[in-house]
């Protein structure tokens, strides 16, 4: 096949905030040194012209970005110190926080935010906004941004180093064959190529497995958050304030937690958290938030309102202990495929973009070095440890294991972390960490009869006004895929589906995917029902991925393009 190949410098695969901001900051770094050189400021040779590339799947910059967002701005002053002149897209600096309390009927309010939760000096904003803003940064920086290229599998050398990426072919119908519009992928080669992909990346998962970047770490273990923006009728709730929550609806052993954040011109956004190493096999994400919407409190706030979008993703909470090798010959880690994100603060969008910045720095020094091994690019977990990130994660590495001890413990542990600085002593048995899809029961040992899902969702109904069903909170995620092209939703043995995984689990895809892609339906082999995937419902939350009990889904890269379009998330 004829595949044509363009030589880049750097390659840097997804573009969210890790990424872009690396990108943006090699390119001034290469500008500066060559200007230097120029001008006999500095030593050396210049390095010329660097070729630096940032490929997306999404059809616009930010299209698949979504996260809460309240943004602790110490990484983008690092990157630029006059971002608010600059007319970085920031809904509202955090003017008021709240810490809630709910039980099924009460909203108790703790007398005092706990430190972790403060958010003075924040910025609650859109992280889809903020994301094509730092886009086009990377533009006027000379940076070649490539939308709807979609990273499909990574290029290795003989030696096993990492020496670019190649995109998705379009135009492949769903049988597999080629349609008249076909045009194969492209071959991008990079002498560094930075993966930024989010949480549970699919090019980062097949590179931890073939190089066991994991050895010896904790498995990651995530979290997936659901959120709705609704338009309300009046100014009940200001831009600026901030609330979070705990308690209703999850129960006492799953992680879980809500947040509620005013933005500009009356618009809400609201969102829940669950843990995705739950035990319940019926529990289900999407309707735990939709659950958390029917607590009197937070009924009362949405009262007259209208959901206008609605969006899934997952984050990755493991913390210090679950933090993969973030280097190898050819390649780093950073932002939420690394795992930098301070699941204690809720944030990691500091530390994505200040892990941009430092895979920057350590390929600036690698292309002045001509070399890009993993024993030059390691400089790069050096800099990471030496810089406030790990700092920041050391001090709260034991704040998601103790949940699995249920909410007391954990809260308890969350607050005297503070007094030991992250220390638990040997509370948690490190040694039995594992994987979140490990966590759950099967429906017998639960104490389940059978799969009904009344079992745990007694009173909730979809009314249409306060509560929806996943088919109409999809639709408010603009998602699109065009329905002819192989699915992207790997199931390696759907055999497994109608037989044990029906019996033991009673088929948990379909409620841990908040976008109704699973569907178990009659009429499969022997009487018993088969697996239906409604791919083009997909919102890349990677749930399924990270839940599945017998690990037998494997989320791909799409057709470049399709997906979600996150826009104003
Ligand atoms: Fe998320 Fe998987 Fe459902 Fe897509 S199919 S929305 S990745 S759980």
């Amino acid at each position: 096949m004829d595949r044509e190949t363009l030589e880049f410098d750097v390659v840097f695969v997804g573009a969210g905030p890790a990424n872009l901001s690396g990108a943006l900051h090699l390119a001034r770094l290469v500008k500066q040194h060559n200007e230097a050189v120029a001008n006999g400021e500095r030593t050396g040779q210049a390095l010329g012209d660097v070729e630096i590339g940032v490929i997306e799947k999404g059809a616009a910059v930010g299209a698949h970005i979504l996260s809460g967002a309240v943004m602790d701005p110490r990484a983008l002053k690092e990157l630029m110190p006059d971002f608010v002149e600059q007319g970085a897209p920031l809904e509202s600096p955090v003017k008021e926080d709240y810490f809630l309390y709910l039980t099924s009927k009460h909203a108790l309010r703790s007398p005092v935010t706990p430190p972790p939760l403060k958010n003075h000096g924040y910025y609650i904003v859109s992280l889809n906004r903020l994301t094509a803003w730092l886009g086009e940064k990377c533009e006027e920086a000379g940076v070649n941004v490539f939308p709807e290229f979609p990273g499909a599998e990574l290029l290795y050398d003989e030696d096993d180093a990492v020496v670019g990426v190649r995109t998705g072919d379009k135009g492949i119908d769903k049988e597999g064959k080629r349609k008249a519009n076909y045009e194969p992928g492209v071959d991008l080669r990079a002498k560094v190529t930075v993966l930024g992909e989010g949480p549970r990346g699919s090019l980062t998962k097949e590179l931890v497995q073939r190089l066991n970047l994991d050895a010896g770490r904790e498995p990651q273990v995530y979290s997936v958050g659901i959120k709705e923006l609704w338009e309300l009728p009046d100014d009940r709730y200001s831009a600026g304030r901030v609330t979070h929550t705990l308690g209703f609806p999850s129960d006492t052993h799953t992680y879980g937690g809500g947040w509620i954040y005013g933005m500009q011109n009356r618009i809400l956004n609201i969102g829940y958290v669950t843990g995705l190493d739950y035990r319940d096999p019926l529990l289900d994400p999407h309707a735990e938030f939709q659950r958390y919407k029917t607590h009197p409190f937070i009924a009362r706030l949405l009262e007259g309102g209208k959901m206008i979008r609605y969006g899934a993703k997952t984050v990755a909470v493991g913390g210090y202990f679950a933090m993969p090798r973030t280097y190898a010959d050819g390649v780093l880690l950073v932002g939420d495929c690394a795992g930098f994100l301070n699941s204690q603060r809720l944030k990691g969008i500091h530390s994505a973009i200040k892990s941009g910045m430092l895979a920057a720095e350590v390929i600036f020094e690698a292309l002045l070095a001509g070399n890009f091994s993993a024993q030059q690019l390691q400089r790069y977990e050096q800099v990471v440890n030496e810089s406030w990130i790990i700092p920041e994660l050391r001090k709260v590495r034991n704040f998601h294991a103790a949940f699995k001890h249920g909410r007391w413990l954990g809260l308890i542990n969350s607050g005297l972390q503070f007094v030991t600085g992250g220390r638990a002593w040997g509370l948690f048995d490190r040694d039995k960490a594992k994987p979140g899809h490990e966590e759950m029961k099967k429906l017998s040992a639960y104490g389940y009869q059978g799969d009904k899902l009344e079992q745990r969702y007694d009173a909730l109904r979809f009314d249409g006004k306060l509560t929806f069903s996943k088919l109409t909170d999809v639709y408010h995620a603009a998602v699109g895929h065009d329905e002819d092209q192989p699915v992207h939703l790997h199931v390696l043995d759907t055999n497994i589906c109608s037989t044990r995984c029906a019996e033991e689990y009673g088929n948990p895809c379909q409620r841990f995917c908040p976008a109704a892609v699973y569907e178990m339906v009659e009429n499969g082999a022997d009487g018993r029902r088969r697996l239906q995937i409604n791919f083009s419902n997909c919102v890349h939350c990677k749930t399924c991925d990270i839940m599945d009990p017998y690990q037998i889904i494997n989320w791909v890269t799409p057709e470049g393009g399709g997906g979600p379009d996150y826009k104003g998330m």
